[in-house]
């Protein structure tokens, strides 16, 4: 069965729950060898899965903002690392469909390839620019040559870097002193992938440098100017703490399991009957019910929401993000307190679960910039 096949969310969830139970027997695997998570990242297009944000104007199912958080949660888990990877390339059709911002027949083109299949993400982040949400200029260029753009630089944190069809590409133009997206697809001769991804969390991202050598991309590929730092409203980076929320989740079913079943022998019944496992696992639940309805009530406003609402809505969807990242932490450490000294054990998922869900803090929006956004709204709000 395909996603296509059904338009019920129901019967949606209960396809991506079957996939992400096999994404979870292949997890251990993936993170000890530091491998790609090729096999899923194919059942999921095989699935129909990486089509399902495509606009209706191009034959796609256009699905909300709300049911791809949902099935992103469920991807992660089974494996955050492919939840994170195929995040980035769901939203970002996603966001362009809504915004219409590129040349339609570009835009047009991208969507009949993903309909075959083909993955795109953003690759924005350099060595020397840090975090792009901080305002840091590229050093990678775009200079105009015989009517072509030479693209030179590198980008790192690329993550899906393995399988992608299109990289989305941030350089500067010294020519007009103007940042701008260079869509360069993967067969472009210069193009090419250095792996140096060694992070000891997410470690299934394949967050390679991608190194560009003299490529040489037609006009028409520059698709949108931005300015660095100034991102509007981006309701799909939602997919980021539904990753880690989806961890979390994962974290929590193992803790209680386990809860429910060790029995050491100065007790009888298991440790799941005594109150100070007990504070453990509601706390547990009360982060998680918190965080559901944080991330799902905002999810569902972006959906009910018309363009210059959503264009409003940056301090929640980053509070969401800080607010849910967190959360995801704290409940991993605490599964890891109940399980004892057995969920430091390189067998045990919980280890693996701590090292991933920390990556959150370094995904967009940071914490500090967050705060200060919150801060700043509240202060201009209260002067009325
Ligand atoms: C798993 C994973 C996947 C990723 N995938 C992608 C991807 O697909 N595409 C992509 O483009 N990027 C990706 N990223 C990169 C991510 O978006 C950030 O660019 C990267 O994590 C660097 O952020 P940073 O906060 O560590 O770096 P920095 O911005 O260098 O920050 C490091 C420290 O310096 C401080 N700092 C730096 N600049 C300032 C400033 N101007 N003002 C105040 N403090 C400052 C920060 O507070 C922080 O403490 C990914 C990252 C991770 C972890």
């Amino acid at each position: 069965m395909k996603f296509q096949d059904t338009p019920s969310l129901k019967e949606r969830l209960e396809l991506m729950s079957k996939l992400s139970k096999t994404f979870l027997s292949r997890s251990a695997k993936i993170d000890e060898e530091g491998a790609f998570p090729f096999q899923n990242i194919s059942e999921l297009k095989m699935s129909g899965y990486t089509s399902l944000t495509l606009p209706k104007r191009y034959g796609g199912e256009e699905i909300s903002l709300y049911d791809l958080i949902r099935f992103q949660e469920y991807i992660a888990r089974g494996d955050g690392a492919t939840a994170l990877s195929i995040g980035w390339h769901m939203g970002i059709i996603q966001d362009l469909g809504e915004k219409n911002s590129w040349d339609e027949s570009i835009f047009q083109m991208l969507c009949e390839d993903v309909k075959n299949g083909a993955l795109i993400n953003n690759c924005a982040s350099e060595p020397q620019t840090g975090s792009p949400t901080r305002g840091g200029k590229p050093t990678t260029t775009a200079v105009k040559h015989e009517g072509y753009w030479l693209i030179n630089g590198r980008k790192t944190f690329t993550t899906l870097s393995p399988v992608l069809d299109y990289f989305n590409v941030t350089a500067f133009i010294p020519e007009s002193d103007l940042v701008a997206y260079f869509l360069i697809p993967r067969s472009t001769q210069g193009v090419e992938i250095e792996e140096t991804w060694d992070s000891i969390a997410m470690k299934g991202t394949g967050s390679h440098d991608l190194v560009l050598n003299n490529v040489r991309i037609k006009d028409e590929f520059l698709v949108e100017y931005v300015e660095p730092g100034k991102k509007g409203a981006s309701g799909w980076l939602l997919h980021i703490p539904a990753c880690y929320l989806g961890i979390a989740q994962a974290a929590a079913s193992y803790a209680i399991e386990f809860a429910k079943s060790y029995s050491p022998n100065s007790i009888k019944g298991t440790i799941s009957d005594f109150p100070n496992v007990q504070q453990k696992i509601g706390e547990i639940e009360l982060e998680l019910m918190r965080a559901r309805h944080f991330l799902y009530s905002v999810a569902k406003q972006w959906d009910y929401s018309t363009k210059d609402e959503r264009a409003q809505m940056n301090p929640e969807l980053g509070a969401v993000k800080l607010s849910v990242t967190n959360s995801a932490i704290t409940v991993v450490d605490i599964a890891m307190r109940i399980v004892g000294a057995r969920s430091l054990s390189e067998k045990n998922p919980l280890q693996r679960y701590y090292r991933d869900v920390r990556a959150g803090l370094h995904n967009p929006p940071m914490d500090d910039m967050t705060i200060l956004l919150l801060a700043k709204n509240a202060i201009n709000s209260y002067k009325d």
